[in-house]
């Protein structure tokens, strides 16, 4: 079994105390192998080699190799893909198509930055005088990054390659139940071209985010994960005045009217809250389907859902693993208990039987109907495959359920009639909407959250935006004096 290191100033350290915690398989609760806890001690280390880094020669990198640095890491994340992908399925439980699809996004998300890193530039500004006026972009300096586990490298990836793009330096935790791709793709940095402490990889627990985000030499934080861990990093950000960037989920609504193709409506209902074992902060956990479909899309989600095939992620024919940990297994089942005293239960509600199954972290595909949008499973984020389905009459309705939610990460809404799904568009309060799909994430475009869901945006120009700071720069070209005094 292999026990890893830390990353800091481009060396392989042991943590300070010496201390180790297990990494597992959560598709058969075995140890997968071993990482440093880290503390306030390898924070420090590995920040103070960060603002090295940054101040030693890293911020008068050029763009063209700062872009040649990020096209080569994309390069040796496809060659490495096969390899890491397996061992993402190991250590998250996702399917391995689903890996091999989030590390295809990782190249593809660092050759996106490896582009823009010649293309970030300033502005003249027009102003009334005899000056030249100037706004420049600057990087932010080092950044502290704090990552999930629905999709280890890929959060890592939104996070790393945008910062490099922008020229800052950083310090990246991976969440403690899944840092072994972050790991084994750091092996290769140094070689890619990227100067030792420019990226400096940590492992640890919450007291390990926390130390960054308390740290005094840290500029920026981006952080993904809940909503009660954002509110506690603003709040200890807010001591240093640092930047924050958060990612918080959310309970978005996947809105079906009865005009909508029957088929896709179905399929994608299920897709939006059951891909990656629901593990998604954009899952569309709330079905809102208008009356006149409600029982026969109701029966035609139980009777696919029945059919989802669970199982250890390294099988092709696998559906769906297990959630991540234990703690999620708890947290789920918790959520379906909840959820039997809410509402009625069409499918699922509790952990599978059969062969294979027995030691792992499975849950059922749950299907919850006649939800009340006021229920603990209409509002709180499960994360897990529990989709709670609620009825609605018609447009203002389904608006006034979608939008009654604290978040506004996502919503989807799907009908043939263009004009209403505009109109929805317009009113929904989310960050991302899709029309007639769910899911579907892309590189070149936005990411983030209304309302409770979030500050900031990830990936396109507004990710490298995060990683940036304006100067505005007065050039007066007159010889004369002021002539004020
Ligand atoms: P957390 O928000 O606790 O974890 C996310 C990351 O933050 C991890 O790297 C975690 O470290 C770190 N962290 C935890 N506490 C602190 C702290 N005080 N300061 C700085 N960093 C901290 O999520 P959980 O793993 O506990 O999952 C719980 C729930 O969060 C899920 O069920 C889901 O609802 C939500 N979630 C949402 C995600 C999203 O994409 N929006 C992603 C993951 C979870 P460590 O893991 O080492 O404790």
């Amino acid at each position: 079994m292999e026990t890893y290191r830390n990353l800091i100033d481009g060396e392989w350290a042991v943590a300070d105390s010496g201390k180790l915690f297990d990494v597992m398989n959560p598709a058969t609760d075995e140890v997968l192998a071993r990482v440093p806890e880290s503390g306030p001690v390898d924070v420090d280390r590995a920040v103070k080699a960060a603002r090295r880094a940054f101040e030693g020669g890293w911020r008068d990198v050029t763009g063209q190799e700062r872009g040649r640095i990020l096209l080569r890491l994309a390069e040796r994340m496809r060659r490495e893909l096969p390899r890491l992908a397996e061992l993402e399925t190991r250590n998250s439980g996702k399917p391995l198509v689903e890996s091999e699809f989030d590390l295809n996004d990782v190249a593809t998300c660092f050759e996106y930055y490896g582009g823009l890193a010649t293309k970030l530039h300033g502005e003249v500004l027009n102003v009334p005088d005899n000056a030249l006026s100037m706004a420049i972009r600057e990087p932010l300096g080092v950044a502290g990054q704090i990552i999930p586990w629905n999709y280890p490298l890929l959060m890592a990836a939104w996070k790393l390659a945008p910062a490099i793009c922008a020229g800052c330096t950083m310090v990246i935790k991976p969440a403690e139940q899944t840092p072994l791709t972050l790991l084994e793709f750091a092996r290769v940095f140094e070689e890619c071209g990227l100067p030792k402490g420019v990226v400096n990889v940590l492992t640890g627990f919450g007291e390990t985010g926390a130390a960054l985000v308390a740290h005094g030499d840290v500029d920026k934080i981006a952080f993904t994960g809940s909503l009660e861990v954002g509110k506690i990093i603003m709040k200890s950000a807010a001591e240093t005045l640092k930047k924050v960037s958060l990612e918080l989920g959310g309970k978005s609504p996947n809105i079906f009217f009865a005009d909508a193709d029957f088929e896709a409506a179905v399929d994608g209902a299920l897709f939006g809250v059951f891909i990656n074992q629901g593990e998604v902060c954009s899952a569309g956990s709330r079905v809102l389907v208008q009356r006149p479909i409600y029982k026969k899309m109701l029966d035609a989600m139980v009777e696919k859902a029945k059919t989802i095939k669970l199982g250890d992620g390294l099988d092709r024919s696998t559906k769906m693993g297990p959630v991540v940990s234990k703690e999620q297994l708890e947290r789920v089942t918790r959520y379906q208990e909840v959820g039997k005293r809410e509402a009625k239960v069409g499918v699922g509600g509790g952990r599978p039987k059969g062969a294979g199954l027995e030691k792992g972290y499975f849950v059922e595909p749950t299907i919850f109907y006649d939800v009340d949008n006021h229920a603990t499973i209409a509002r709180e984020e499960i994360f897990g495959p529990v989709m709670a389905v609620i009825p609605f009459d018609d447009e203002a309705e389904a608006l006034q359920i979608a939008n009654d939610t604290p978040y506004g990460l996502a919503a989807a809404v799907w009908s043939r009639d263009i004009f209403k799904c505009l109109r929805m568009v317009r009113r929904l309060q989310a960050g991302i909407v899709w029309v007639n799909h769910m899911q579907p994430t892309y590189v070149e475009a936005p990411w983030g959250g209304y309302k409770m869901s979030g500050i900031g945006r990830e990936l396109g120009p507004w990710g490298a935006e995060e990683y940036l700071q304006v100067k505005q720069v007065h050039i007066n070209l007159n010889e004369q004096p002021i002539g004020w005094y």
